[in-house]
């Protein structure tokens, strides 16, 4: 009986790894935003932050609420825990977040460095299987286990971890190759083995110390599909995370969909929309702070542009000849408008009248003053909030969800 095609779905860590990494931050808000572009270009999942953070509990709980309203829906919303039974059990009671990833490290350099004789290899694997039990306890709905770095941890060990995971209820393994370490070809033959042996779906989590994060994605995607089982590349908005950052979301998407050893031999999620990829990409950039690359794949502002003689000519010919997509399938060709001449913009001194102006150009009306006052006291707090002019989609996300907003923007202790 034929066994149905493994896929490859993808697992946005933006709102954590990408936010927990020096000098990047997002606020509240933006990370709210990133959730919604990210579900709109149909991502399976967001890892959308840490939910045993205090400050995190009122934009996780209010990110559940747009998910069980149908706003942020499809998407998958998770948290990332220590593989700790009692940090399980505080996420669970301070937040509603419905599923977990919960991360220990697993190679001999880490328990020996980190823990310092403090847990032995076996104590690793008994706290993550309490870990897992409290989850399942707790009837959190997906249970992933994070190897932290996989990629340094034997063989054999790693195989052990996985199997207790599984055994105990673990929906998946995420393989981290945490520094970047692996090859494509090196983390073929591990998670291949692994994948086999072990029969769980595999979460891949690259690094790009050496350059080769979205390489050793997809290769391992590749092995866990080949091994039989579905694999979840976990990516960043332009490749922003720890270091030199993670598997960047669209590159990431490219390879599987136009790459020789990929194109119509491995499926990828079919909700997932390319043509969203221009305004995700710009809001990260915005969001982060952080310019796009002139040479950035599928977005940088050099991607469709061809100068020199043979390639302009080869290019107005055909845009196959040097071009192996189109700029329309990653979103871009609409021209984009810069106002010149008179602005007004919203901030956290804004008042009635210009506040209605912007509005108004974004088609939003008001029911009333009382309302329209509302809203504005709301977006005053949410420039405060993220100390950058609000942008149009944040506007009519204020609008459109106050209450929401609301919770978001308040932070206690
Ligand atoms: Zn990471």
């Amino acid at each position: 009986m034929d066994k149905k095609q493994p896929k490859i779905y993808l697992v946005d860590v933006t709102n954590r790894d990408g936010v927990q990494t020096s000098r990047l931050s997002l606020s509240k808000l933006e990370k709210t935003m990133v959730n919604m572009f990210l579900n709109e270009m149909g991502v399976f999942q967001s890892e959308m932050g840490f939910p045993v953070t205090n400050h995190e509990i009122n934009y996780i709980n209010a990110n559940v609420e747009l998910f069980d309203l149908g706003v942020l829906s499809p998407l998958v919303l998770s948290g990332w825990v220590r593989a700790i039974a009692a940090d399980v059990e505080i996420a669970c009671r301070q937040t509603n977040i419905k599923n977990l990833n919960l991360s220990i490290s697993t190679s001999k350099q880490m328990i020996d460095s980190k823990f310092k004789g403090k847990y032995s290899k076996e104590d690793v694997i008994s706290m993550m299987v309490e870990a897992v039990k409290m989850a399942k306890e707790n009837k959190v709905n997906i249970v992933g286990v994070n190897a932290e770095d996989a990629s340094r941890t034997d063989d054999d060990y790693l195989y052990q971890f996985a199997k207790a995971a599984k055994d105990n209820g673990a929906d998946r393994l995420r393989y981290c190759d945490t520094l970047g370490y692996d090859d494509p070809f090196t983390i073929y033959k591990r998670i291949y083995e692994l994948a086999k042996k072990v029969d769980m779906p595999i979460e891949v989590h690259c690094h790009n110390d050496l350059g080769m994060a979205v390489a050793t994605s997809i290769a391992g995607a590749k092995a866990a599909n080949d091994a039989g089982v579905d694999a979840y590349i976990n990516t960043t908005i332009n490749g922003m995370g720890e270091r030199a950052g993670n598997a960047d979301l669209l590159a990431t998407i490219l390879a599987i969909k136009y790459s020789s050893g990929f194109t119509g031999k491995y499926l990828l999620d079919e909700k997932v929309d390319l043509s969203k990829a221009w305004k995700i990409a710009r809001y990260g950039s915005f969001a982060f702070k952080v310019p796009i690359p002139i040479n950035q794949p599928g977005v940088g502002a050099n991607m469709f542009a061809h100068e020199s003689g043979i390639h302009a000519d080869g290019a107005l010919k055909d845009s196959r000849n040097y071009e192996l997509y189109h700029y329309e399938d990653v979103g871009r060709g609409e021209p984009v408008i810069i106002e010149t001449g008179r602005q007004i913009t919203v901030g956290e001194y804004s008042g009635i009248k210009g506040f209605r102006n912007v509005y108004e150009k974004l088609e939003v009306e008001f029911k009333d003053e009382e309302e329209a006052k509302n809203i504005l006291e709301l977006a005053r707090f949410a420039n405060v909030h993220k100390q950058k002019p609000l942008v149009g989609d944040e506007l009519l996300f204020i609008a459109k969800y106050p209450e929401i907003t609301k919770k978001i923007l308040t932070m206690v202790a």
